[in-house]
């Protein structure tokens, strides 16, 4: 390994930045790969990684996975070749980041609505290819509410909606209601958290990519609703 770097998340800027240069900082085992900058998302909070490329003078090294490992953004490739000090351009594959950007959206919008609705806790939450999962924790959670919370929420998709990030100190954020959603995830002891403002929506600490408008998100269909137990609910649904 080489000398301890910090790399900079492009995407957490513009979540519609596709691609970027980069310089090689790190790596280890030959295919995990450490780079100044990225616009690579890691698996985290509830979405998946990003997939794509990473280029060195017409070189493809395709990208399989990406993790967070400590400070360091961590790109796995395919196969070994690149070394501390390369140049090199970076591609997502669009269209399933912009597909996990509306999801994500969608979820904030979903998650905002039923807990406004019921007072439920969400207790999990993750970001699928095909489907959000969610779950939540109260007793009188039933289809009908949920259908209902659905409704809801495809109104506001059709509206047009901004959705903005940006920092505030963690003292003032934290007084903001509703803006830590999951039950048992705390934000990081940082002194700023990044908030994600639909605005006159929800406002929630979050350090994932979204779509800057509701219209973008498309509309969200039930798939699922299972009753795991007196208080677990878990509901799947879609974005079309
Ligand atoms: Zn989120």
């Amino acid at each position: 390994m080489g000398v301890l770097a910090l790399t900079k998340p492009l995407y957490l800027e513009d979540s519609y930045l596709r691609e970027c240069d980069a310089t090689v900082v790190k790596f280890s085992d030959g295919r995990h790969i450490v780079l100044d900058q990225t616009v690579f998302y890691p698996r985290g909070g509830g979405q998946p990684h990003d997939a794509g490329k990473i280029v060195r003078e017409g070189e493809v090294f395709n990208v399989v996975y990406v993790s967070k490992s400590g400070d360091d953004i961590v790109h796995e490739v395919d196969r070994e070749g690149l070394k501390i000090g390369d140049r090199v351009h970076c591609f997502i594959d669009w269209d399933r980041r912009y597909k996990f950007m509306r999801s994500h959206t969608a979820a904030h919008v979903f998650a905002s609505i039923v807990c406004n609705r019921t007072g439920a806790l969400v207790t999990g939450n993750q970001i699928e290819e095909d489907k959000v999962r969610f779950d939540f924790s109260l007793e009188r959670l039933d289809r009908d509410i949920i259908m209902k919370c659905l409704e809801e929420a495809n109104d506001l998709f059709k509206k047009d909606i901004p959705v903005v990030w940006y920092e505030m100190p963690r003292e003032e954020a934290l007084k903001i209601p509703g803006v830590v959603k999951m039950a048992e995830a705390f934000p990081p002891d940082i002194p700023k958290l990044r908030i994600v403002e639909i605005v006159g929506v929800d406002k929630q600490a979050d350090g994932g990519t979204h779509v800057r408008n509701l219209r973008e998100v498309g509309q969200i269909r039930l798939l699922k609703f299972e009753s795991k137990g007196r208080l677990n609910k878990r509901i799947y649904f879609t974005v079309e």
